[in-house]
Order: structure tokens, then sequence, then C-alpha cells
């Protein structure tokens, strides 16, 4: 087989969201996989809305995730540039190949105009597509219209005829004779659209396979024909269904978070976003935890599935729980001092001096954390003293406080505040006021945490020490005000 060569093509107009992602690493496993080339190729040719900024900002999000590519911005490569908006020349050539060949003219519709045809087309209950007018036009007429200045795009004459795709994922595909319109090649600014770039850039690139999402599957019939009229080879297709939400709508904003950036932030390991992408739409057969190199080895366009994918948070965070779970304690710690930071838990010389404790404090919640910024909400209790109640808690601990105060008692007889003088002191007052279970803890977890549920109170005690125990425990016991 020759060598498999695919690229990830974004386009930088704003952040990198899941499904880009999700394109990027199956073509990074594709090449992986098959010891082949993962090239990078910034699709930049709309001005107004591409920008530098977002461009260097997806650059450092696939480093940060591992995707390193082969060819491509910043590294170069032997088809250099792989930056569009520096390949007009590229362009130019190859769109007069197609002038020579009278595959293309100009048309002058307004966007006015062709909506009106539009709107018309619908009201008949037809497919909207371009008539083709500006195809009739003379070529006087076209001197004409040029003469007074009238804006024009190019137009790419689609020739008669059935287009079937043969797609890696989703089988034979037909798009029936008569359905696409004349389409628009260059802009009135004379700047090349992207169903043109695409087809010079990847057979230039010599691109062997095209993995993208389902949402470009409507253009790859035109990019066949310009394959065709060009005189190159179409490569393969796959095209990776589109993440829904778990509403099975199309993913939105609505659904949370859909920029990378924003899991980046919040702390999510990258081996673990990356595996979690993975599974939405490819099922392993070795199970669904998978380094990236696991994945690599196992990776085949065969297993792609064809129905949509469906992204969930909640699974999400349970796999960032398998891959946090795999930390030592010490790195774990060390990787959270900042989110603790931020949250002015603490600063940089208690971290520095009060490392084992919160070595120990990370310990007892370190099963729960999904991702890194997690840490800020299950360790509230431990860094603050404002815990906050609802009536029926209130409700509970002023009920209880008969049991509260043999708590008080039996913690402020304890000399050495450990684990398992804790646990003694507390089945002790269970023995005292005939109570076991939750009836026992709940009251004294409310009480020390102001959570209803939460780690090892024997581990949780200690770490907050005696004098916090015992002060949190006299806020029920005397008789002052509760906020
Ligand atoms: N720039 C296009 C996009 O971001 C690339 C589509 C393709 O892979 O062909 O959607």
């Amino acid at each position: 087989m020759d060598t498999v060569r695919v690229r990830f093509a974004p386009s930088p107009t704003g952040s990198l969201h899941l499904g880009n992602v999700r394109t990027a690493l199956y073509n990074w496993l594709y090449a992986r996989h098959t010891q082949g080339v993962f090239i990078l190729r910034v699709e930049d040719t709309d001005k107004e809305r591409s920008s530098e900024a977002h461009c260097e900002e997806l650059m450092d999000i696939l480093y940060w995730l591992g995707l390193k590519w082969d060819e491509g911005p910043r590294i170069g490569g032997p088809y250099a540039s792989y930056k569009q908006s520096e390949r007009t020349a590229i362009y130019e050539e190859h769109l007069a190949k197609l002038k020579a060949k009278n595959a293309v003219y100009p048309c002058y519709c307004t966007e006015e105009e062709l909506e009106l045809e539009r709107k018309r087309q619908l009201g008949r209950g037809h497919m909207p597509k371009y008539s083709g007018k500006c195809r009739k036009l003379t070529l006087e007429e076209r001197k004409n219209l040029d003469a007074e200045g009238k804006p024009s795009v190019l137009r790419f004459i689609v020739p008669p005829g059935e287009i079937v795709v043969h797609d890696e994922v989703r089988g034979e595909v037909r798009f029936p004779d008569d359905q696409i319109g004349d389409f628009v090649l260059t802009r009135s600014d004379g700047s090349p659209t992207y169903n043109f770039t695409v087809v010079v850039d990847d057979a230039l690139m010599k691109v062997s396979h095209v993995i993208r999402g389902e949402d470009h599957l409507s253009n790859t019939p035109k990019q066949i024909l310009l394959y065709q009229a060009l005189g190159y080879t179409p490569p393969k297709w796959a095209h990776l269904s589109i993440i829904k939400g778990p509403d099975g709508q199309k993913l939105s904003k609505r659904h949370g978070e859909t920029s990378v950036e924003a899991y980046k932030s919040k702390g999510y390991l990258p081996d673990a976003f990356l595996n979690y992408l993975a599974l939405l739409g490819w099922s392993p057969k070795s199970g669904e935890i998978l380094p990236l190199e696991r994945m690599a080895a196992e990776f085949d366009l065969s297993h792609v599935g064809k129905s949509g994918a469906i992204f969930d948070p909640v699974k999400l965070h349970w796999m960032g729980q398998q891959y946090i779970a795999k930390m030592s304690l010490d790195e774990l710690t060390r990787s959270l001092l900042p989110y603790l930071a931020d949250a002015q838990y603490i600063d940089r010389d208690q971290a520095r001096s009060k490392f084992d404790w919160l070595k120990g404090v990370v310990d007892t919640v370190r099963t729960s954390l999904g991702c890194f910024s997690d840490i800020v909400k299950e360790t509230f209790y431990f860094f603050s003293d404002e815990l906050s109640f609802t009536p029926e808690q209130t409700e509970e601990m002023k009920g209880q406080r008969a049991l509260l105060e043999s708590y008080h008692k039996a913690f402020s007889e304890i000399s050495d505040f450990n684990g398992e003088n804790f646990l003694k002191a507390v089945k002790e007052v269970g023995k005292q006021v005939n109570l076991k279970g939750k009836a026992l803890y709940h009251p004294l977890r409310l009480a020390l945490t102001g959570r209803e549920d939460g780690p090892e109170l024997a581990k949780v005690g200690p770490l907050l020490g005696k004098d916090k125990v015992i002060e949190r425990l006299t806020v029920w016991t005397t008789d002052q005000v509760r906020r």
C-alpha cells in the first residue's frame, strides 16, 4: 500500500471544538496506525473571520493534546506552505487551467437575486440550486457588465450525471443527476472558496484519505468533480458522524462547554480527554480505557460507526477519574496547586510548608476528581469556615444537639487526634446515645463539612485538626444564634 497521508484542516475562525478535535484525533490515529503522515493545514482564506491568534491557539491546543503533526506550520514540509493564505499563486495557476478548459464562467447575480431564486424554488418544493442563469450570458454581455463595474464570482460548470461517493464509513452515497448547481470557486474579491482550495491542496499534498465530519459530505461530490476537471485522482473518503448532545440534537453551547480550551482550563488530562473523544464513534476491541499509543495500535476506519455519537459529560468525568487515579499522590497534589491557589485556598508559601497536609487532603477526595479544578468544590471545607446550610440541615443539627454535645465532649478528651482515636470516640458516642450508621454519622458530617456526603470522617477529622473540629461542633452546642 502507498503511504497513508491524512490531514487535519481547521479554519482558524474560533476556538477548536470537540468535533474538530475528534477529527484531528482520528486522522492522527490513522496515520500512526498505518505509519503514515499526519499533516496540519490551516484553511485561512476567509480573511475576515480568520486570525493569526486563533491559528496559534489551535496549534497550542494540538501540542497540549500531544497530537503533533509531521508536516505543517511551525515545522514545514515538502509541500509548504501549509497555510492557505500563503498559497494564492498555486490557486491562481489552477484557476487558469479551469478557465482554459472553459470549465468556469463569471456570475453577476447579487445576493438578493440568489435569495429570491432560492425562496421560489423552496416554494415550489424543489431543493434550492443555482439556476445557471449567468452561464447563458454572451461574451458581449459579460464585457458590458464588467465595464459597468458589476462585481462577479466564478462558478464551476457542473457536468451532467450521477456522482457516487465511496465512503469508508458510510458505504456508497449517491448524488443523483441534476442535484448540484454550478458552484462558486472564487468570491467577488477574487479569493478562492473552500471547495476549490481544499481540492488543490489535498491533491498537491498527496492526501490519500480525507477523514472529516459528516457536515462536509454534501461538499464531496463537488470536490470529486473538481478532481476530475483538474486531472487529479480523488482520495478515499471517510465522513464521521456528527457529535450530538444527550438530547439527540447537534452538540452546542446548550449542552455545556464545547470548546477544547474550556476543558483544558478545567484541568482535564489530555490523555483522558482524547480517550473519551476517541470513543465518540469508534469502538475499540480491547476495552474503553486506552492511552494514546494503544489507541493508535488498534485504530481502524473499519471500526468507526456511522450512527451519531452522543457527548456525555458524565462519562467524560468518569474517564477523567480513571486517568487521575493512575497518578501518584505527589504528582497529583503538585498538579492541583495552581487550582488551589486560584481559588485562594493557599498561597505559594503554604503550598510548600503544608505540602504533606495537602497530600492528605487530596488523598481523601482523589477518587472524586474527574479534572483538576474539581478539587476546589471537593475540598472547600478544609480551607474555609464559611460553611452554609439549608434550613433542613439546620433543623437536623438543632434536633441532634444532644448527639453533637456528646461528640464535642468525646473529641475534647482525645489527646492524640488521629483517625483511630477519632473513630473510637465516634463508636463510644454511638453506644452512649444508642445510634449507629447514618443517624450517627450524618449530623457530624454536616457540622464538620457542610456536605451531605464526602470522604471518610475518620480521615477528614484529623486533617481538619482537633481545634477546628471542636470549633465547628461548638456552633451547634451553644445557644449562639446560627447564621
Ligand atoms: N476547513 C474545513 C473545516 O474546518 C476543513 C474541511 C475538510 O476537512 O475538508 O471545516
